[in-house]
């Protein structure tokens, strides 16, 4: 068994125009998150916990923000390639656990589709990725709402040599 840990944060636009995507999601939010790809930061958090396990590096790495093919990309497409590579390591996903720290909007509604959207990028079922959120009880740049923060853990099993 492999275990790998995942951190990512996207900073709010300040104007209108951006989408919030958040676990391939798109939540009902004035303002979108500021990325070169969507700037889904959960599925960004969960692909670097995917790679680390993997010991395959992280998402900057494997898909660089320079390069312009990654402009506006779909993340969960991201995960769906970086899972590609972790499989032909001999590895196999097992779980994962996530979770999205944010003021506003609250995810709580959200939480089931972005298990079903992350564990299917993964070639698993809901119940393979849990999905939490929290606020940050009003403290420092997330309790501002300046942007969202997020956690994961992965674990993957290694299958093949
Ligand atoms: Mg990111």
């Amino acid at each position: 068994m492999r275990v790998g840990i995942g951190y990512d944060s996207h900073r709010f636009a300040e104007g209108e125009g951006r989408k919030l995507i958040l676990g391939g999601v798109e939540i009902p939010s004035p303002r979108g998150l500021v990325g070169h790809s969507d700037a889904d930061a959960v599925a960004h958090a969960l692909t670097d916990a995917v790679l680390g396990a993997a010991g395959l590096g992280d998402i900057g790495q494997m898909f660089p923000p320079t390069d312009p093919r990654w402009r506006d990309a779909d993340s969960l497409d991201l995960l769906k390639r970086a899972y590609l590579r972790v499989v032909e390591a001999g590895l196999t996903f097992v779980s994962a656990d996530i979770t999205v720290i944010l003021e506003q909007p609250r995810l709580a509604r959200y939480l089931d589709d972005m298990r079903e959207n992350l564990a299917g990028a993964l070639v698993s079922g809901y119940s393979t990725v849990s999905v939490k959120a929290k606020t940050n009880e009003g403290m420092g740049w997330i309790g501002r709402g300046e942007g969202v923060a997020v956690l994961a853990v992965a674990l993957l099993e290694q299958v093949r040599a």
